[in-house]
């Protein structure tokens, strides 16, 4: 058992006893990890009331080697998260962010550049950036640094280059475009604008700004919504819980 410390953002917080809680906290060189909150209930705990929902802290634990649940001993907080007190969506977005780290990453597999995009992803909404864009380029992010992007350059099946023109097919099943020759047989087809897969293509670029820059029709940013939302519940086996509550980012919202 080996002290370590890390930042980590808090995902999840459940009682266990009059005065201690579980809590899960994504880290940023531990990845995802549940941990023991002894006394944290307690009104003068050592975790400062740091372990709020989304709260970015830094702390100290203990690690198990075994199945075990970790020992949290210290949390300091660095940042709470505001932007939902001001503004419903964001709130819901945050959940959002919390929900698919907790569900897309497995405990004890560090994904350091994962915690950097969900901070980003927590700063943006604090800032103002747009909720929908926001979320979106989360989504692809996640995707991307998990190894589950759908092919969006070229077909899914059998690899050939694809040029981005009029409706694409794409399929659900088999991750991505399909060109002409491999259509046949695939279940789950849709057909997407070309101007989508340019949307897709631009939020999950690493290291490109350019997705702040981007406007969205509102039929693009449904049929964008539409795409990911089925590609993710064909992932996780079940549609995310705060998807209900996103809805509105396929329509009004900026
Ligand atoms: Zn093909």
């Amino acid at each position: 058992m080996s002290s370590e410390k890390s930042m980590a953002i808090v995902l999840r917080v459940i009682e266990f006893s009059e005065t201690s809680c579980i809590v899960t906290l994504f880290t940023q060189d531990f990845g995802k990890i549940g941990a023991l909150a002894k006394g944290a209930r307690r009104p003068k705990s050592s975790f400062e009331s740091a372990l709020d929902l989304l709260a970015v802290c830094r702390i100290v634990f203990l690690h198990k080697s075994s199945d075990a649940l970790d020992l949290l001993t210290e949390a300091k907080l660095e940042r709470r998260f505001r932007a939902g007190s001001r503004d419903l969506a964001r709130l819901y977005a945050g959940y959002y962010v919390a929900e698919l780290l907790r569900e897309m990453t497995e405990t004890g597999d560090p994904h350091p550049d994962l915690y950097a995009a969900a901070d980003e992803a927590l700063l943006d909404l604090e800032r103002g950036t747009a909720v929908g864009p926001t979320v979106l380029r989360f989504e692809l992010t996640t995707l991307r640094l998990l190894g589950h992007l759908p092919a969006l350059h070229g077909c899914a099946a059998c690899g050939e280059e694809m040029e981005l023109t009029g409706r694409m097919l794409f399929g659900q099943v088999a991750g991505g475009l399909l060109c002409g020759q491999c259509r046949g047989g695939q279940r789950q087809v849709a057909s997407v604008a070309a101007g989508t897969v340019r949307v897709l293509q631009q939020f999950a670029a690493p290291e490109d700004p350019s997705w702040r820059q981007v406007e969205l029709d509102a039929k693009t940013r449904g049929e964008v919504r539409g795409l990911i939302t089925h590609y993710l519940c064909n992932l996780l086996d079940h549609r995310p819980r705060m998807h209900e509550y996103l809805g509105a980012l396929a329509g009004t919202s900026p």
